[in-house]
């Protein structure tokens, strides 16, 4: 029996894991996030499992190594979060490259239409049996010019939802896929050009804060950003300003540059000292949602499959699949 100790164990978690696991595993869900001062709840176990606001560093590193841990398995696709470099020759780290490229490319299109159609107001509204329509005015996106930057697994499924909808699409990625039948450009255009902007790349050294104040000053009055991607791709801050002086229309956000300490956790009943979240949050035309794009029964299932074959197949017959190492360029 493999013996896994899974961190930042969330209800869905635990549904989809336990669905799946059988004989084959133990599994002890652990609500607490991994940190060097949770790592030795990992004693006994053969595996951990995390999550994106899990951290393995080197601390973490030496903890589990010393406990005789052999396996990180991340359940998620991204691996910020780990120092790959660190682990390198003393434990393996496996993840799950791709899980539902449509479950996070339909909920940008989701939280465009509430946004723009402020269907988030009328159902408000026809709760409390205020059936006016005042100020409930959206636009067609028919006809529109949607950017996209990154054109990946994601940006992929997004696209074809776009011209679905009649857009007009223009890309940007360091490697154009010309077989979507789009244009790709540059930046520049795509700035200046479009009336909504998604973004679907991953976060880089090379594109911290993308979306800065410079960039929203070449873009269209009125423009409305969707950012399911990574928080740090737009300056929060500069988003704000252009908010305040209307260049940006609506802004739909899955995801917030410091998100880590509050996004998946009920943060209801605390006083939330982060002032320009709390600023975004009690504008009329900023949708916000935690990070919560993956999050259908497919993806779970998906996630919850990809992660267990991995750990069989690393302890019954020494398989790495979908292992993350370090890249030394
Ligand atoms: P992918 O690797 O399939 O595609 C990423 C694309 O971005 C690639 O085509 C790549 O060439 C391109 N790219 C890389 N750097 C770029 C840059 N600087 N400028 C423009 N394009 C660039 O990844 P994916 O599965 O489509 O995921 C995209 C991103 O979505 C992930 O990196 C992650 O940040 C985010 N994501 C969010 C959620 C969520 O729940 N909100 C879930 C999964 C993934």
């Amino acid at each position: 029996m493999i013996k896994l100790a899974m961190f930042d164990s969330k209800q869905y978690d635990i549904e989809s894991f336990d669905s799946l696991s059988g004989e084959k595993f133990k599994i002890k869900y652990f609500e607490t996030k991994l940190t060097e001062d949770t790592a030795y709840l990992a004693k006994g176990y053969d595996a951990v499992c995390v999550f994106v606001n899990d951290t393995v560093d080197s601390a973490v590193i030496d903890v589990l190594e010393s406990l005789s841990v052999k396996l990180v398995a991340l359940r998620c696709a991204g691996f910020n979060n780990v120092n790959l470099k660190y682990a390198s020759g003393k434990i393996k780290v496996i993840h799950v490259p791709a899980y539902s490229p449509e479950a996070v490319a339909e909920h940008a299109i989701g939280m465009l239409l509430t946004s723009v159609r402020r269907i988030h107001k009328a159902y408000i509204r026809s709760k409390d049996f205020n059936f006016s329509l005042n100020g409930l005015t959206g636009f067609n996106l028919y006809g529109k010019t949607m950017g996209v930057i990154g054109t990946g697994k994601i940006g992929k499924a997004f696209v074809n939802i776009c011209k679905g909808f009649g857009m007009e699409v223009l890309a940007y990625d360091l490697y154009p896929d010309e077989s979507l039948g789009i244009r790709y450009t540059n930046l520049e255009e795509i700035f200046e050009k479009s009336d909504i902007l998604s973004l679907h790349c991953p976060l880089t050294k090379d594109n911290y804060h993308l979306i800065d104040s410079k960039a929203l000053s070449t873009m269209k009055n009125g423009i409305v950003i969707i950012n399911t991607s990574r928080g740090s791709l737009i300056d929060a801050e500069a988003l704000l300003d252009g908010i305040k002086n209307r260049k940006v229309g609506a802004a739909c956000l899955d995801v917030y540059e410091e998100e880590s300490d509050l996004f998946f956790e009920d943060n209801s009943g605390h006083i939330v000292h982060d002032d320009i979240l709390a600023r975004l949050i009690s504008m009329p035309n900023v949708l916000i949602t935690s990070h919560q794009a993956f999050l259908t029964k497919e993806a779970l299932g998906n996630i919850a499959e990809t992660t267990l074959n991995g750990i069989e197949l690393f302890f019954e017959e020494g398989k790495l699949v979908n292992e993350v190492v370090y890249n030394k360029k």
